[in-house]
């Protein structure tokens, strides 16, 4: 069988693992992650991921993830069903409600699930388990070459695999990327911030640890600084506060914040982030959620400038690696899985794992990448449309946000982003090719 030879066991490339595995394709992930520092400060168990809040997925993602057979363990897991999200000033005054209700789609996909990222990326690392993928840690890309037939990769212990095709799901910061593309920019860093976990409903003194809304950001459009909060399921919530570039300084200096490792001295961290956001007027609660976080993890933002081709020859990239965008509109992951479900697709209705790769790989470029920008451009403008240093031009913003949202409700626009089904692009791809497919 073709192997498939996948780098970055994220959420993206182990979702293309079971996607292509389900293919027929030989698949091996292969990823960086250090799991020797971890067993010797003593765990016995390490839950892949276990570092970073809560995401949310829309329909679009959840379509996909129901093909691959993952929604329903996703659905087992602590979780929200959310209508949308509530927008307020820094102190939690003016709430404003966008919504993202998936409309024309059956009742599972209408409201987005909103559960920890740690939860969502088990669910897929034992299916890929249960599928036959294999899995490899403590395994650093560091260069690979191709010929016509055939893509050989080299790890920084010296080893080397060779495989039919390379998949780089190895993230904005892709070496894979940066390997296939020297030419194009590195990935700029927006913001620095903070992931943080704590008990929803957990009595702390006189305090209970709750958030008001279901998910909602505070910002302070003064400063650039926000936080986003949000219930996961009835008992855990989770909070990432961002900064603003004059906060933190350039955190884009401290590369180790990109590994996404918890914060080692917990209690000063999280009463040093609650002075921050008290600082900014956020309500008791919001601050209390901080204060008595149980896992902080710092990290930075990055966006990725659009990379105008995806592949080359046998190799093509997947995730944030082809377009890491800013976390503004909550839709990175929803894209990655929607190159996974395009790829997988092409691959089934061009002949499957013996298909041309070359059409594959270039009708995945035609179907995805204009979508993908067009997302990144939405993050883009939703980030730098919100800030301003001016209090009149801030009142503007927010009074023009208040008319964007209601028309966005109104008209259901949501819908052009999170109710999408990708698998229609597919089809008008493989029409527009004269590629007529049978179901
Ligand atoms: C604060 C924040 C909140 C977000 N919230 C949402 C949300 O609500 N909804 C949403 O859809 N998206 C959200 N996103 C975006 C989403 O998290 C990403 O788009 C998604 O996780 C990307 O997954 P990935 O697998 O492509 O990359 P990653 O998760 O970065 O995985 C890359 C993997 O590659 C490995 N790797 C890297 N280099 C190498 C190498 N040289 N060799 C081997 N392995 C390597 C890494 O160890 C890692 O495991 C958010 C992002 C941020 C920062």
């Amino acid at each position: 069988m073709p192997k498939v030879i996948i780098i970055g066991a994220g959420l993206v490339g182990t979702s293309m693992a079971v996607a292509l595995q389900k293919q027929g394709f030989e698949v091996s992930v292969y990823d960086k992650i250090e799991v020797s520092a971890e067993v010797s400060k003593g765990k016995r168990y390490l839950e892949f991921g276990e570092t970073g809040g809560s995401l949310g997925i829309q329909a679009n993602g959840m379509l996909v993830l129901d093909r691959l057979e993952l929604l329903d363990k996703v659905l087992e897991q602590p979780h929200t069903l959310l209508e949308g999200m509530t927008f307020l000033n820094a102190d939690g005054s003016d709430p404003v409600f966008r919504s993202t209700i998936s409309n024309n789609l059956p009742d599972r996909f209408k409201k987005d699930v909103h559960l920890m990222r740690s939860h969502l990326q088990n669910v897929i690392m034992r299916k890929c388990g249960e599928s036959g993928v294999r899995m490899f840690i403590n395994m650093k890309l560091e260069s690979f070459s191709q010929t016509d037939s055939e893509v050989t990769v080299k790890f920084s212990d010296g080893t080397t695999v060779t495989g039919d095709y390379l998949v780089g799901a190895d993230g904005i910061h892709s070496n894979v990327r940066r390997i296939l593309f020297p030419e194009h920019p590195k990935a700029e860093y927006f913001c620095g911030g903070y992931l943080g976990v704590f008990q929803h409903g957990k009595k702390v003194g006189d305090a209970t640890l709750q958030l008001k809304y279901p998910l909602s950001i505070y910002m302070n459009g003064l400063t650039g600084s926000a936080v986003f909060a949000a219930r996961v399921g009835d008992s855990l919530g989770a909070w990432n506060v961002l900064l603003a570039k004059s906060h933190d300084g350039d955190a884009s200096a401290n590369a180790a914040n990109d590994d996404w490792r918890p914060a080692a001295n917990l209690p000063q961290e999280a009463a040093r982030l609650a002075d921050l956001v008290k600082e900014w007027q956020s309500p008791p609660n919001l601050v209390d959620a901080v204060l008595h976080a149980d896992r902080i993890t710092p990290i930075n933002v990055y966006d990725l400038p659009n990379l105008p081709k995806w592949h080359k020859g046998r190799v093509l990239l997947a995730g944030d690696s082809a377009h890491g965008m800013l976390p503004s509109f909550g839709h990175g992951l929803g894209q990655g899985l929607e190159d996974v479900s395009v790829l997988a697709d092409l691959f089934a209705e061009l002949g499957g794992v013996y298909a041309d790769h070359r059409k594959v790989f270039e009708l995945y470029d035609k179907i995805r990448i204009p979508r993908a920008h067009s997302v990144a451009n939405t993050s883009r403008n939703a980030s730098s449309t919100t800030f301003t240093n001016s209090k009149l031009r801030e009142k503007v913003m927010r009074t023009m946000m208040k008319f964007a949202f209601w028309l966005s409700n109104v008209l259901k626009l949501n819908d052009v982003v999170g109710a999408h089904d990708v698998r229609l692009d597919v089809k008008k791809a493989l029409a527009a090719e004269n590629i007529i497919i049978a179901k």
